[in-house]
């Protein structure tokens, strides 16, 4: 509402009338109540968002790879933000190995272990050059390659990576777990237990 004599001046709203609505019953009332602050979802889409969005990586570096993906739990690149900063000590409590760093074959089967402890469903990523291909250090050292010894779902590239790519990384692999959904079925009806005829 404007004045005429300077229509860049805002007036005041004028008081509103009463309501001549009928009053609303109480049932009415609660489901509006009830409609504005609850979501209606199904078991099957929570399960699949959160195996996505909240990965919690198992908590080793092997080289100087590691450094840049410990960076990614600080405040500038805030991995939270993806649900993927509860790095955990314990393999048993994992599901996303990040191999940040070359594999010497000394430690690629302690690394098999590591994998073979986290339950499943888990996932891996190969950060940096050398735990791809082996990098600059192709000797008989260190292992051409972590995908040897266990399956790499996304591979970063670098030497070594930025945060960001290990976020992009992290990113991808959520796609992909996005794509590989559960289908919970229906419950199968319990059986019911024949007796057997007494001779
Ligand atoms: S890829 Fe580069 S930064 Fe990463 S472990 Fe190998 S040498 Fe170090």
């Amino acid at each position: 509402m404007t004045d005429e004599k300077n229509p860049f001046r805002t007036l005041a709203e004028p008081p509103r009338p009463p309501s001549l609505e009928p009053a609303k019953s109480e049932e009415d009332a609660i489901r509006e109540e009830l409609e504005r602050g609850i979501l209606f979802t199904s078991v099957e889409k929570v399960v699949n968002w959160a195996r996505a969005n909240a990965i919690w990586p198992l908590g080793f570096g092997l080289a100087c790879c590691a450094i840049e993906m410990m960076a990614i739990v600080g405040p500038r690149f805030d991995i939270s933000r993806f649900g993927a900063e509860v790095f955990r000590a314990s393999p048993r409590q994992a599901d996303l190995m990040i191999v940040a760093g070359r594999v010497s074959i000394k430690m690629a089967p302690v690394l098999r272990l590591l994998y073979d402890q986290m339950p499943d469903p888990k996932w891996v990523i190969s950060m940096g050059a050398c735990a791809s291909c082996g990098g600059v250090f192709n000797n008989y050292a260190i292992l051409q390659g972590v995908d040897k010894i266990v399956p790499v779902d996304v591979y970063v590239p670098g030497c070594p990576p930025r945060p960001e790519a290990l976020i992009h990384g992290i990113m991808k692999l959520q796609e992909k777990i996005l794509a590989s959904r559960v289908e919970l079925g229906p419950v199968p009806p319990k059986k019911k237990k024949s007796r057997k005829a007494v001779a």
